[in-house]
């Protein structure tokens, strides 16, 4: 049970344009925190005004990159707001956790912190269309000696941010290339896990993918550098033929809350989806002979995000016209109508709060 100090910011920040967001360039006038250690357990929580946290200059995270994530949304309705899948973010904070030896945190202690903020930073929930509240709770190692061994000390961090569309170009095909030499994770690794150091590790080949002039890299598989992993910060599906493949979570893959969502609605549509193992050659021989009907990304930032390009050693693969497939296009349609609270939530996803 939390009981959160609240000190309210004493004047307010000027709210942006909640027509020209973007992502992740803006930020509410209050944050959550809280602190961890051995000896007292999570202690302190406290919402406080938006600000600069104090980090010593030994702390843990500084140096060895004990720093775990999440990334959800808030979506105003009528009422109020809601949440997608809530408790799928807490549960997966605490998989990440358990693998970087950073403390697990209570899901309800975990949804409570979210939706105090939420609450108080409710005017921040942007309303036009394909915008929402980007909720980023991150958690990092924080012992103040640089000795190597699990953390005993941790800060446990809530901000919230208005979001647009995640892609600038609005939802229109972007440009994927697969990455050859460096990769993001390996099994037996921290793949699995959304932490910080993944994406340490996946920088350099998205600045070579930018500069080439492509959105996002598509990753191979650590091991044998043949099977298809996730697209940059996302998961990813093909349509071969009628069915729908997408990489197996073979601890190497983040396991995509989003991701998850889709296969549950494919499978009720009556799509055959199927997660296994599929190769770059498969892949590239599916768009040769015409068998690739659609592929797109999975994410909570940018929610269903098409491809219509692929490039494999310098050879480039249009998928769909480079337009946006049928099934891509009603997924999205399918995803946001239940997020924004167009479409009937007969799965019982969103986490409903009144104001
Ligand atoms: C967060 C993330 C995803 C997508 O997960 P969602 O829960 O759908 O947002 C996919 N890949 C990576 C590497 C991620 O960090």
């Amino acid at each position: 049970m939390l009981n959160i100090k609240i000190e309210k910011a004493k004047t307010l920040k000027q709210k942006p344009d909640f027509t020209k967001l973007g992502f992740g360039k803006y930020f509410t006038d209050h944050m959550f925190i809280m602190d961890y250690s051995n000896e007292k357990g999570w202690h302190n929580e406290r919402i406080v005004p938006f600000g600069y946290i104090p980090v010593h200059p030994a702390s843990t995270v500084l140096h060895y990159g004990a720093e775990i994530f999440e990334g959800m949304k808030a979506y105003k309705t009528a009422d109020g707001y809601q949440m997608f899948r809530p408790y799928e973010n807490a549960k997966r904070m605490n998989d990440s956790a358990e693998r970087l030896c950073l403390p697990t945190i209570d899901p309800e202690d975990f949804v409570t912190a979210i939706r105090e903020l939420v609450n108080i930073d409710y005017d921040w929930i942007p309303t036009a269309e394909g915008t929402s509240l980007y909720i980023r709770p991150y958690m990092f190692g924080n012992d103040e000696t640089l000795g190597v061994h699990a953390v005993h000390n941790a800060t446990f961090v809530i901000i919230l941010s208005p979001v647009g569309s995640y892609y600038a170009e609005g939802l229109n095909p972007v440009k994927i290339i697969i990455e050859k030499d460096d990769v993001r994770a390996v099994r037996g690794g921290t793949g699995y896990a959304k932490c910080g150091g993944n994406y340490a590790a996946s920088l350099r080949a998205g600045k070579v993918a930018a500069e080439k002039g492509y959105s996002q890299v598509l990753w191979l598989d650590g091991v044998e550098r043949k099977y298809i992993e996730e697209v940059g910060a996302m998961n990813v599906m093909f349509k071969i033929d009628g069915e729908i493949v997408t990489p197996m979570l073979t601890g190497s893959v983040l396991p995509g809350i989003t991701r998850k969502s889709a296969i549950e609605i494919l499978k009720e549509w009556g799509y055959k989806v199927t997660e296994r193992l599929l190769s770059v050659d498969e892949l590239i021989e599916a768009a040769e002979n015409g068998k690739l009907e659609e592929a797109w990304g999975t994410g909570t930032a940018a929610v269903i995000s098409p491809i219509g390009n692929l490039c494999f050693d310098g050879v480039s693969h249009t998928v769909s016209d480079n337009k946006i497939g049928n099934l891509t296009q009603k997924l999205y349609d399918e995803l946001t109508g239940i997020q924004w609270g167009k479409n009937k939530d007969s799965r019982n996803w969103c986490l409903k709060v009144k104001i």
